[in-house]
């Protein structure tokens, strides 16, 4: 009974700034209440992004298992695309990073350091996430995505905003970035507001991307921006793709095969092809007609 309002003490005390830092707090509040820092977690910043995952198992309850021994690693600016069955646990692996959820057997290290023994806060800090489920606040456009980033300036906004492909449709609103979106506002399409939500992370500026990559149709031209900005947005930052879309697969530096018996192929695309493996059949089925 007592907990949120001690949570809510917490906000206050952390978070004097008001909507945008709330609205970040809640968001690292998010899921499993029990997930907390280390005693003497390490407050980390400016990581590389070299991410292993050693021998990483996990179930979301106890005595069930969705990832087994899973391994893999991936360097400091590449971008891994994890392909592979519907349920084969995917966006658990990729949810097991910022600790959404903690593993229940082996380690899972950034740049050497075990991510259970970073400050949460610091953790989720370096990485940005960009999924099918927007969140979206009612308010203006330019607050919507300075939640990115704490104290942003107009000019940062702006340039986010700019390098999301958002420029047009802004340009089209009679308040540009100070157009108020949600109920008490104008409503907008999916593709924009996860244009949005791509301008947030250009904003936060994270060395880690997680992409969640929408499965829904989108019309080509809307199809067409996203992906640019989302290439641009994963240049030069460690990219782990929960990947559904073509291109990003054949340019991927590494794909992952995740099937319920866990990583059963990796490697490049023409590699996987040749080995005519799952992989090329799950290629073939989705994409050749
Ligand atoms: P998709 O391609 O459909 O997104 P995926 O490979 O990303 O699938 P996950 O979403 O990681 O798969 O799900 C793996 C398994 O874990 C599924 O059986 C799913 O039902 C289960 N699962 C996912 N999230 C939760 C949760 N929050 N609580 C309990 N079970 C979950």
């Amino acid at each position: 009974f007592f907990q949120p309002i001690q949570k809510i003490g917490a906000i206050i005390e952390l978070y004097p700034k008001g909507i945008a830092g709330f609205q970040r707090y809640m968001d690292i509040m998010r899921l499993d209440p029990d997930i907390k820092d280390a005693p003497n977690a390490k407050h980390v910043e400016a990581l590389s992004g070299n991410i292993r995952y050693d021998n990483v198992s996990f179930g979301y309850k106890e005595g069930s298992s969705i990832l087994k021994d899973i391994s893999f690693s991936i360097n400091a600016g590449q971008t891994v695309a994890f392909v592979g069955p519907s349920g084969a646990g995917k966006s658990t692996i990729s949810s097991l990073l910022p600790r959404f959820y903690e593993r229940n057997a082996g380690e899972i290290t950034i740049d050497g350091i075990p991510n259970n023994e970073m400050t949460l806060a610091s953790l989720r800090s370096q990485i940005g996430i960009v999924q099918q489920d927007v969140y979206l606040f009612g308010g203006t456009i330019r607050e919507n995505i300075a939640y990115g980033k704490l104290g942003a300036t107009d000019d940062e906004i702006e340039e986010a905003a700019r390098r999301a492909q958002l420029t047009d449709f802004l340009a089209e609103l009679p308040d540009g970035l100070d157009t108020v979106i949600g109920e008490r506002g104008v409503m907008i399409s999916g593709g924009q507001k996860q244009r949005i939500s791509i301008a947030r992370v250009f904003l936060k500026n994270p060395p880690i991307l997680i992409l969640d990559e929408a499965t829904s149709a989108l019309d080509t031209e809307t199809e067409v921006k996203i992906q640019e900005a989302l290439d641009e947005l994963s240049a030069g930052r460690t990219t782990l793709v929960i990947a559904h879309r073509l291109a990003t697969i054949k340019h991927a530096d590494k794909i992952i095969m995740v099937t319920k018996q866990g990583i059963t192929e990796e490697g490049k695309h023409s590699e996987l092809l040749e080995k005519e493996g799952a992989y090329r059949r799950l290629y073939d089925a989705q994409f050749t007609h």
